[in-house]
């Protein structure tokens, strides 16, 4: 598809100039999906799930003659409204990339030089047996180490890590939401709590995104809320897309729990809180009261830069509109090295208006199976069935991140994510023991992880590497086998749970038949693997199909029927909130830890972390000549997912570094003059972008540029890799901390 065409149904915004200009328009509104006759040819309609993000919107795609024409938004899912992103509509441009990995690789020159050659599937298989078999014998199973983005290929990749006994398999959580997730886990019980956006009245942002980070949902529920008079506030020390729909306030970078602190102090300084909720539902707020007392809006004005009376103002307003009024939660957090009691000090503003299990607050998310409690909505619990797998032998020793470690930081990380930056740290230090092998699975650290150099040289210290993506990723470049997966709009997979105020199953099945033909999907991938390596019963299901009907068994709907229908919600169900009629009804069963009660003091977090409520941490500020350096996400790429994308990289092949006008005439730079960028050990080139749209003391640049795989063709070599830049600091609870660098700039 040519750019021109790609853009009559999509708009989209990579800068505040179109933002202020009135110009987000990242969705595409789907026509007619019933098969229909163009002319000689029938085009059909195949239901599916994008996977152009981790977000897997459902979508309608357009066959015609074998060939996948066009894709929109499913038409049915009313959270959806048959809309997607611009990423969403780029889906053919991937899937008939001829720059994909066609075939199997194994590395021939050294490690990065690029010399592979092509294997069959068999003879891949049997090189990555025999080097892991060969690393277990030597260093034991933990000596092996797997990561992912987190999504349905995990049952399969972990898999084959936990049967070679290691612990050490991970998501890539921890360089995204994952202090969100411990919070919610630490406060609640369980992370299974979101915001009702469409309802809300009131909604302040702490860098969340929602027009460049795009999430379809929940980008249209907020659209949804502004439109129905929503006040809007975002602090970001960036004017961003988000920003100018509302009141922007350009806070300090770091200095955001001073903020929420002081909202905390304010409210209830001025008896703004709900009190009936708090004795009710919570425990420990006496001590969060005792922490705030001296977090004046004074105090917080000299922290974050914002004045105390628009703090108060703001504050007042929030608790006006209470419960319909949500304190956001962040989606990438990682900030600073305790993010985590950022995250937990907003959730309990939030609580402290009480906006838990009502419209346009927080809710628990309804799986089916969470409905069985319920007398009125029981006859909606028919969860999806599992498949069984035995037992996995035992770890021989604990993980090289120390979760689960009582008394530390660890003892809160959940096992499932862990902190993935720590398995750099293991192969370079050998502490606590080394990591030799490295299995990848449609991740790539060298761009997610910080301090790509150091990611680099840990490389070179593997036995062995494995990368498993559709392209020749920079992690693929430096890998000793490279395994092609096939997209998404080839493949069928397991049928995902998106529950939301209602059950929700939606399908991943294939549109189209493999267009290169020796590519597979990961679930035959990691089978056959599993096969080879003589631990085949891991893997008890015939084929996707098959898998797929055992999953639906218990819930009575038919795969054909699934496939039909593409998204299932339970028919005549409305959306259900705990606490919609009964404001004092029981949240038991919202809350899954054993006190039952919204934990604001937390015994395990105090015996984890010394601070059963969040403390305040101040970050140092940029000293003069330095700047704070931040990074975020852009409407027409995913992260480190889509630079090489034929259509999203012809709409945006490059990033820049935003600087602010007077930082520019201090510097004698001007728009568009080429730079260094400097942090200390690391330098990177780039370009700037002059604009009022930042703070003076900060810089900031799109994430996901500055490739280094010459196989990427169109992204090689373009823009800046900001986490090139910043050090493989760790947070408190294992986050890969992403905001707490300064850099200098000069004229190249
Ligand atoms: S948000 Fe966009 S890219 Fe992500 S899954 Fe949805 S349509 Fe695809």
């Amino acid at each position: 598809m040519k750019r021109r065409n790609f853009l009559k149904g999509v708009l989209y915004g990579t800068g505040a100039t179109m933002a202020i200009a009135g110009g987000f328009g990242t969705f595409n509104k789907l026509g007619s999906v019933k098969a229909e006759a163009i002319g000689e040819d029938l085009e059909t309609t195949v239901f599916s799930s994008c996977e152009m993000c981790r977000n897997q919107c459902p979508i309608a795609v357009k066959v015609k003659d074998g060939k996948v024409v066009k894709i929109d938004g499913h038409p049915d899912d009313a959270a959806f409204g048959g809309v997607i992103c611009a990423r969403g509509n780029a889906g053919p441009s991937l899937l008939y990339d001829p720059q994909r990995i066609k075939k199997p690789m194994i590395r021939t020159g050294e490690r990065g030089e690029g010399k592979f050659k092509e294997v069959s599937w068999d003879e891949a298989y049997t090189y990555i047996s025999d080097k892991l078999y060969n690393v277990k014998d030597q260093y034991g199973g933990e000596a092996i180490a797997l990561a992912s983005r987190k999504g349905p290929h995990d049952w399969f990749f972990r898999s084959i890590g936990k049967a070679m006994g290691s612990p050490n398999v991970f998501s890539h959580e921890a360089t995204c939401p994952m202090t969100r997730s411990v919070a919610l886990d630490t406060t609640f019980g369980n992370e299974a709590i979101a915001a009702d956006y469409a309802n809300t009245k009131y909604l302040i942002s702490i860098g969340r995104n929602w027009f460049e980070g795009i999430h379809v949902a929940q980008t249209r529920a907020v659209s949804k809320a502004l439109s129905n008079g929503a006040k809007l506030v975002v602090l970001d020390p960036r004017f961003s897309i988000t920003a100018s729909k509302g009141e922007w306030l350009p806070i300090k970078a770091t200095t955001d729990l001073a903020f929420v602190m002081a909202m905390a102090n304010i409210m209830i300084d001025e008896n703004l809180y709900d009190k009936n909720f708090i004795s009710q539902y919570t425990e420990g707020f006496e001590k969060w009261a005792e922490e705030v007392k001296d977090k004046t809006p004074e105090w917080a004005e000299k922290e974050t830069g914002i004045s105390k009376e628009k703090i108060i103002r703001i504050t007042r307003e929030f608790a006006a509109a209470k419960p319909q009024a949500i304190l956001d939660f962040g989606w990438r957090t990682a900030y600073t090295p305790n993010d985590y009691q950022l995250r937990r000090a907003i959730l309990i503003v939030n609580m402290m208006i009480g906006n838990l299990e009502v419209p346009g607050g927080y809710y628990r998310t309804k799986p089916a199976n969470f409905l069985k409690d319920f007398p009125d909505q029981a006859v909606y619990a028919k969860g999806l069935g599992n498949i069984t797998q035995p037992s996995f032998p035992k770890a021989s020793q604990g993980r090289i991140d120390g979760t689960g470690v009582k008394g530390t930081p660890g003892q809160i990380i959940p096992a499932y994510d862990g902190a993935v930056g720590k398995i750099v740290e293991s192969i370079l230090t050998e502490e606590p023991y080394p990591i030799r092998a490295w299995l990848v699975h449609r991740f790539n650290p060298y761009i997610s992880l910080t301090e790509s150099p150091r990611v680099l040289e840990a490389f070179k210290k593997l036995d062995l590497l494995v990368t498993c993506d559709v392209y020749m990723t920079d992690t693929a470049y430096f890998s000793d086998v490279v395994l092609p997966e096939c997209t998404y709009l080839e493949r069928s997979e397991p049928i995902f749970d998106m529950s939301g105020l209602t059950p929700k199953y939606v399908i991943r099945q294939a549109a189209v038949p493999l267009v290169y033909s020796d590519t597979k999907p990961y679930w035959q991938i990691y089978k056959e693997l599993g096969e080879k390596m003589g631990i085949g019963d891991y893997f008890e299901f015939k084929d996707m199909e098959d898998y797929m009907s055992q999953q639906l068994r218990p819930t009575g709907i038919t795969l054909d029927k699934m496939k039909e229908m593409g998204v299932w919600t339970p028919p005549g169900m409305n959306a259900f909130y705990v606490r919609a009629s009964d404001a004092n009804a029981s949240l038991d069963n919202v809350l899954s830890n054993h006190s039952k009660k919204i934990e604001i003091f937390s015994v395990d977090v105090e015996e984890a972390t010394k601070q059963g409520v969040p403390k305040y941490i101040s970050h140092p500020q940029p000293e003069e000549g330095k700047f704070r350096f931040v990074q975020g996400k852009v409407a027409v790429h995913t992260n480190a997912g889509t630079a090489n994308v034929p259509i999203l990289n012809e709409l945006m092949p490059t990033n820049t570094l935003w600087m602010n006008p007077v930082s520019c005439t201090k510097l004698g730079l001007k728009d568009e003059d080429e730079i260094v960028i400097a942090s200390g050990l690391y330098e990177h080139k780039g370009k700037i972008k002059m604009t009022e749209g930042i703070r003076p003391d900060t810089v900031f640049c799109y994430h996901g540029f500055g490739r280094v795989s010459p196989e990427l063709r169109r992204a090689f070599g373009k823009g800046i890799n900001g986490n090139h830049l910043i050090p493989n600091e760790i947070g408190e609870v294992g986050n890969t901390v992403t905001s707490t660098t300064f850099v200098t700039v000069r004229k190249a």
